[in-house]
C-alpha cells in the first residue's frame, strides 16, 4: 500500500526512464517543454513539441550517439507514470533504438540520438518508426540500397547503370525472352558449365 503511493508521487515529478532515480529538468528557453536528465543526458519530446524550431536548435548541440550504448540497450518508463515505453529500431548504419510511451505518445532520445536522425531526414517521419508496415517497407528498401551499394563497389557505378538500363529494356519482355538473355550472359561472363 504504502508503495503504491510512492510510486504516485514519484510521478508527480518526471524522472528519467533509463536512470529511474534522477528526475528529469526543463531545458532552457524556447525549449522549456522538453525534459532532460543531467546524468544520461537524455532527452523527452512531448507529443507536441516534435516540430519545434527551438527543440531543433537545443539537440542539435548533442553529441555524438555511441552506438550500443549501455542506454541505448533497454527501455524504460513513461516519466507521467504511463508505464513501459515500446521501442522501434532506427534501421540506418549505426541501429540504434528510439522509445515511445504509447498513450501520450512522447518520444526517449538518448543522447545523441537526435542528430542521428536528423541526418538521416527520418525525423520529419517519426510516428512512421512506430507502425510496422512503414518498418517493413523501410526496411526493404534499404536492403536494396546496400546491395546496389555493394555492387557499386565490385564493378562500378557506371557498368552497373548499364546493367539498370539493360533490365529496362528487357523488363516488360516475355519470360522466355528474359530467360534467352539471361542464358546468353551466363554464357558469355563463363558462368554456364559446359553442356
Ligand atoms: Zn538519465
Ligand atoms: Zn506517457
Amino acid at each position: 500500500m504504502s508503495q503504491s503511493v510512492s510510486q504516485r508521487s514519484n510521478h508527480l515529478k518526471p524522472h528519467c526512464p533509463k536512470c529511474e532515480r534522477v528526475p528529469l529538468v526543463s531545458a532552457s528557453g524556447r525549449a522549456s517543454r522538453l525534459l532532460r536528465c543531467t546524468d544520461c543526458r537524455g532527452t523527452w519530446l512531448p507529443r507536441d513539441a516534435a516540430h519545434l524550431e527551438a527543440v531543433r536548435e537545443l539537440l542539435q548541440a548533442d553529441d555524438t550517439i555511441r552506438p550500443g550504448s549501455v542506454a541505448d540497450a533497454r527501455t524504460g518508463l513513461c516519466p507521467f507514470g504511463h508505464g513501459i515505453l515500446i521501442r522501434a529500431k532506427v534501421e540506418i548504419d549505426d541501429s540504434f533504438y528510439l522509445e515511445r510511451c504509447p498513450e501520450c505518445m512522447g518520444i526517449w532520445f538518448d543522447k545523441g540520438e537526435w542528430n542521428k536522425l536528423a541526418q538521416s531526414h527520418l525525423l520529419e517521419r517519426l510516428d512512421t518508426l512506430w507502425d510496422p508496415a512503414w518498418r517493413f517497407r523501410h526496411r526493404q528498401s534499404r536492403e536494396r540500397e546496400l546491395v546496389r551499394r555493394r555492387l557499386e563497389q565490385s564493378f562500378g557505378a557506371e557498368t552497373l547503370g548499364q546493367l539498370d538500363a539493360l533490365v529496362d529494356r528487357l523488363g516488360d519482355a516475355a519470360t522466355t525472352v528474359r530467360a534467352e538473355a539471361l542464358a546468353y550472359l551466363e554464357e558469355k561472363l563463363g558462368l554456364r558449365r559446359g553442356d
